[in-house]
């Protein structure tokens, strides 16, 4: 039962009951009912206020949903170009012996023991300890 609907049953006892409030003891119950009354009202007040604070923050929160997807989504396109950068791709440098062009390789390619350099066609054999060799001249 409502707080408010409490009070009219209140009130409607304290009717029934021909309360007369010329005693002290109906001035008393009257005032009381009189304020439980006012606090029902103001109860109701608040509660509708609440109800509309939930809307709003409903909506808020709705629309947040939206900001936050389309930011992720932008931020998650980044990151997977990143990882690929860093992870996948790792790349190694060389210098063709045939025409001395520079090469550039990445790990997929080493496994399978041989690099073709896209200028010249030469085939690059080497072992990673001459890739080791190859790669720090070239930092040099
Ligand atoms: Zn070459």
């Amino acid at each position: 039962m409502e707080i408010s609907e409490k009070v009219a049953y209140l009130k409607g006892l304290a009717e029934g009951l021909k309360l007369d409030e010329e005693t002290k003891e109906g001035k008393l119950i009257a005032g009381i009912i009189d304020v439980l009354d006012a606090m029902a009202e103001e109860f109701a007040d608040v509660e509708s206020e609440i109800v509309d604070l939930e809307d709003g923050l409903d909506a808020v929160s709705e629309d947040l949903s939206d900001v936050e997807e389309t930011l992720y989504f932008a931020l998650d396109d980044d990151d997977e170009d990143d990882d690929e950068d860093d992870d996948d791709d790792e790349l190694f440098v060389t210098t063709c012996p045939c025409c001395e062009e520079e090469v550039v390789f990445d790990e997929d390619v080493l496994a399978d023991g041989e690099v073709v350099c896209p200028n010249c066609g030469e085939r690059l054999e080497f072992d990673l300890s001459d890739l080791a060799n190859a790669t720090n001249k070239d930092e040099e």
